[in-house]
């Protein structure tokens, strides 16, 4: 099965999840987006309200500011593959779904059930580098890590089950971005040594 198929059935099977408590409350599981042979999968943390509405991650003011960080080393959503630590968003009150202000981080028990997905896609895709955009993908990424302020721009790795290995970067999240825009020049070092680290032009 070539990569594309083998991620869109990943897909309709995330789709079709209940494994946790957000697949009882999310309107849309939000599987993930990209070039099935990327060589950079994004990680975040997990879809928000407009996320939720769209089936898509990163949709909002966050998403245009990660398609802002993308594009300024060359890249795009046409180049990279995007998704998330949980596929489902916590719904504040499945009684009415309109209501915002639930973007919390994943429960360690959410992060958990929902991990073999990524992990799956990750085996999939086989990128050379995982990019941790906050402190909930780099908790379920690195577990064992200092905070995120502390290891921020720091290469290191990590290994599915089987042991396959990547290269891992973490990094700021674009939401964390909007509420404290002098982090930005935190992660424009970090999409630098991203750049530098797969081979891209400066002008690419
Ligand atoms: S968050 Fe993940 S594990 Fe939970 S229901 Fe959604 S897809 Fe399934």
């Amino acid at each position: 099965m070539d990569k594309k198929t083998a991620l869109e059935a990943l897909s309709a099977e995330i789709r079709a999840c209940r494994r946790c408590p957000l697949g009882q409350t999310r309107l849309q599981a939000v599987p993930g987006v990209g070039f099935p042979d990327a060589r950079v999968v994004f990680v975040g943390e997990g879809p928000g309200y407009q996320e939720d509405r769209k089936g898509e991650p990163f949709v909002g003011p966050a998403g245009q500011l990660l398609d802002k960080i993308l594009a300024s080393i060359g890249l795009s959503r046409q180049t990279v593959y995007i998704a998330n630590v949980v596929k489902c968003h916590p719904m504040k009150d499945p009684s009415n779904p309109d209501l915002r202000g639930n973007d919390r981080p994943p429960l360690p028990e959410e992060a958990a059930a929902c991990m073999p997905f990524l992990q799956r896609q990750l085996a999939v895709i086989s990128p050379e580098i995982i990019v941790a955009l906050g402190a909930s993908a780099l908790r379920a990424l690195a577990p064992q890590v200092a905070g995120l302020t502390k290891v921020r721009g720091t290469w290191m790795s990590y290994s599915l089950p089987d042991g396959k290995t990547f290269k891992l970067l973490p990094t700021y999240h674009p939401a964390a971005l909007l509420r404290n825009p002098n982090w930005k020049k935190d992660v424009w070092t970090d999409m630098k040594a991203l750049r530098q680290e797969l081979g891209l032009r400066e002008n690419s």
